[in-house]
């Protein structure tokens, strides 16, 4: 495949966009060469400036999960745009989308919009804070949580340390609230909790991690979590921005059986528009102002174009919840197709998926942290990447990255994907 075309408008948008794109991950940093640029897209395929039909694995890092340009999300947005593009008043599609997300996810009472993910993220942890008004939180290194400053924390050395920031420009009175546990361990989440009596607001983790690849909840993690919790009046807030309308109707929650005290969304719930929102039972979301002391806002928040797109995508998913089934199997069929194809030219490899979500490590050991990811063969993967991009098949540029499938695939695809798979992995061997 030839990327000319593309390459020529990367070095274009270098001159005026910092490292010519405007969320880091889209650059090609970790697996080297030019990012892809992108004319359009429609189902499961993506059409780049050069001409090349690529499958896409990643969908936009989740929401298109029923695929590109989804006729009645396209349609939704199209005729919302013509009735005016944003008011800053309220409008009736916002309680639509409220009622119905709240009846889809369990546990919920009220939902607040807002626009991005890192934005629901970083009010839900504001909300815990005013709600038990404690100060500290505890996250696990290799979930992320969106870009707001509380989260750019890296471990220092062992898990009971005060976090360190790992972005100039957080502040260290910042990132001394930050404590770091590790995933699937509970006892490093204890120990926390006892040297820092009545001082944790909340725990908050991806309940399924998508950002170290895919990392599912160990046995009795998420269990483990909920009791310590309930032991230490500590709120369990789940980052459901990926799992959430992906892995069920009602995320986590529904998938685990285990509930959280507040959930946030984005991706899937924005139907490709920029929208997050973040829910809770009413005892807190009431904490919320205007009714209560906690400040949250936005401009655009709710905003109309944005809803109807939302409200397109989750009316199709509680109508139409074989989705989640269909997507599992297409997966579990990847999964066992790779696997094969990896193993026959003797490739060591590990497989994680949850439901629609698949990632490929190239390591002997199971990854069920980010320490264990971090042990990857990294150079193997660049080949790999590179490899499956050269046969048509665009993964994410990130060893680090979960694969989203979206329904739009067919079992056509996926044998292609398995078969572009076998050829890549013979390179390899
Ligand atoms: C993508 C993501 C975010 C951030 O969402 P943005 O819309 O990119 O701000 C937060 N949490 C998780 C788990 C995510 O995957």
């Amino acid at each position: 495949m030839i990327y000319k075309r593309s390459s020529a408008l990367f070095s274009e948008a270098q001159k005026v966009i910092p490292g010519g794109v405007n969320s880091p991950v889209r650059a090609f940093n970790a697996v080297g060469g030019d990012p892809i640029f992108v004319k359009h897209a429609k189902g499961a395929y993506l059409y780049d400036e050069d001409g090349n039909t690529l499958i896409d694995y990643i969908n936009s890092w989740g929401p298109m999960i029923l695929g590109h340009a989804f006729p009645p999300v396209v349609e939704a947005v199209i005729q919302r745009a013509k009735l005016g593009t944003s008011y800053g008043m309220p409008t009736q599609l916002e309680t639509e989308i409220a009622a119905l997300a709240v009846k889809m996810v369990p546990n919920i009472d009220k939902i607040r919009f807002v626009n991005s993910g890192t934005e629901a993220c970083m009010s839900a942890v504001r909300l815990a804070r005013g709600f038990t008004k404690r100060d500290k939180i505890i996250k696990f290194a290799g979930c992320y949580h969106g870009h707001s400053d509380s989260f750019l924390i890296q471990a220092g050395s062992g898990a009971v340390t005060f976090g360190t920031p790992n972005s100039p420009g957080v502040t260290k009175g910042t990132a001394k609230d930050t404590l770091l546990a590790d995933y699937n361990d509970l006892a490093s989440v204890k120990a926390l909790i006892e040297a820092n009596p009545n001082e944790i607001a909340c725990i908050i983790l991806e309940p399924v991690a998508g950002n170290m690849g895919c990392i599912p909840p160990a046995d009795g993690f998420l269990q483990g979590l909920r009791e310590l919790c309930d032991n230490n009046d500590i709120l369990l807030i789940f980052d459901e921005v990926m799992t959430g309308f992906r892995l069920a109707k009602g995320g986590v929650q529904e998938l685990y059986k285990v509930n959280a005290d507040i959930v946030t969304f984005g991706k899937v719930i924005g139907g490709g528009l920029p929208v997050g929102a973040f829910a809770a039972r009413e005892e807190i979301m009431n904490y919320l102002a205007p009714l209560g002391p906690v400040y949250q806002a936005g401009t655009l928040s709710g905003n109309p174009l944005a809803m109807a797109a939302g409200l397109a995508m989750l009316t199709e998913l509680d109508t139409n919840p074989s989705i989640f089934d269909s997507l599992q199997k297409k997966t579990a069929y990847l999964h066992t197709g790779i696997a094969e194809a990896l193993t026959e030219h003797e490739i060591t490899h590990t497989i994680n998926r949850v439901g629609s979500m698949i990632s490929v490590h190239f390591s002997e050991t199971a990854v069920t942290d980010f320490k264990t990811a971090a042990l990857a063969n990294n150079k193997q993967f660049k080949d790999f990447f590179h490899g499956m991009l050269s046969e048509g098949i665009y993964i994410a540029p990130s060893a680090f990255e979960t694969w989203f499938l979206t329904d739009a695939l067919t079992y056509e695809d996926l044998d292609k994907t398995i078969e572009a798979c076998r050829k890549v992995a013979k390179k390899l061997a």
